[in-house]
């Protein structure tokens, strides 16, 4: 197999995105009504101000009705918690999404367990995890789902592979770990306890880096030939964006590699609208 091909994420989300606006078209066709995500933005961090406004763009390309409601850094729980239990009583809206992280003060755990589980496009609300973890079907969390979409579309096979997820958090690397059993990998689980990192990582057949840490990756963590998911974003010194491995030499190894940005970030967010699109055919039909 050739070494250092390049995913390219961002072309893959784009075939992802041209087939959910054909199903978005087929669904106001056949009932009249389109799918509606409404986003909730608390505050104005600057990161979750970009990522919302993707995420209004992308559904525009698709055809999605969205709504962003703001609200205030200031705004109580309680008030939080009563905006999303209109939207869970809206028939306009089929997918909620607050944007994290949340101000102090405001519990991410209950604001997530107050979304209708048949609205919670983020995947996150723990009666969707615990249907994942039992293999019941869900709503998936948009970025391992992403990763999955890009091996398969690929045709990457992972039956009988070894996947090594470095990172355990609720929305990346335990969901990954889930999803790669599903296609039959064998999963190991890495975190910041894990001693002797690169010894593990070096048995990946695949290779998913989920950590947060600029450039933790290197050519030795890396087995010859190996498929590398690089989920991280961080900031290099100069300011650009950069991934979790270190891309220049890792490449040289990798069979292939997942460029940031470019890679998981595309295929995440082109996830957000798939699972849009499934909650509103769900209410429709
Ligand atoms: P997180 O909640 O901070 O989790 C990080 C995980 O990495 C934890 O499980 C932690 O272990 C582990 N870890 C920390 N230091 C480590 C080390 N030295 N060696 C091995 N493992 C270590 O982060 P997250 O939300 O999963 O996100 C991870 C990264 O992906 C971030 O850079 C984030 O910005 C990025 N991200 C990208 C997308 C996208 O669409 N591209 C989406 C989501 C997240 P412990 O559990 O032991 O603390």
């Amino acid at each position: 197999v050739k070494r250092g091909q390049l995913i390219d994420g961002k072309a893959i989300a784009e075939q992802v995105k041209s087939e959910l606006k054909k199903e978005v078209a087929e669904l106001a066709e056949k009932f009249g009504k389109r799918p509606g995500l409404t986003v909730i933005l608390v505050g104005n961090d600057p990161a979750s101000e970009t990522y919302v406004r993707g995420k209004v763009r992308d559904c525009e390309q698709v055809g999605i009705a969205s709504e962003l409601i703001r609200l205030p850094d200031t705004v109580q729980e309680e008030e939080l918690l009563s905006e999303i239990q209109r939207l869970n009583d809206d028939p306009k809206t089929h997918g909620i999404l607050v944007q994290l992280p949340l101000p102090e003060g405001i519990s991410p755990d209950r604001v997530i367990s107050q979304i209708r589980p048949d609205k919670d496009v983020d995947g996150f609300h723990p009666l969707n995890a615990g249907r994942l973890a039992t293999g019941l079907d869900s709503l998936l969390p948009c970025t391992p789902h992403g990763i999955i979409q890009m091996l398969k579309r690929l045709e990457i096979p992972l039956a009988g592979k070894h996947a090594v997820v470095v990172g355990r958090s609720n929305i990346v690397g335990k969901p990954a770990s889930f999803l790669l059993q599903r296609e039959n990998a064998t999963v190991t689980m890495c975190h910041s306890r894990t001693k002797d990192l690169a010894f593990h990582t070096r048995q990946a057949d695949i290779l998913i880096a989920a950590v947060g840490r600029l450039h933790m990756i290197t050519q030795d963590h890396v087995k010859d030939g190996a498929v590398v998911i690089d989920v991280g974003m961080n900031r290099t010194p100069t300011g650009k964006l950069a991934g979790d491995v270190d891309f220049d030499t890792v490449k040289q190894v990798a069979s292939y590699i997942t460029p940031v940005p470019g890679g998981v970030g595309p295929m995440t967010r082109a996830m957000l609208l798939y699972n849009t699109v499934q909650a509103a055919r769900a209410f429709f039909s």
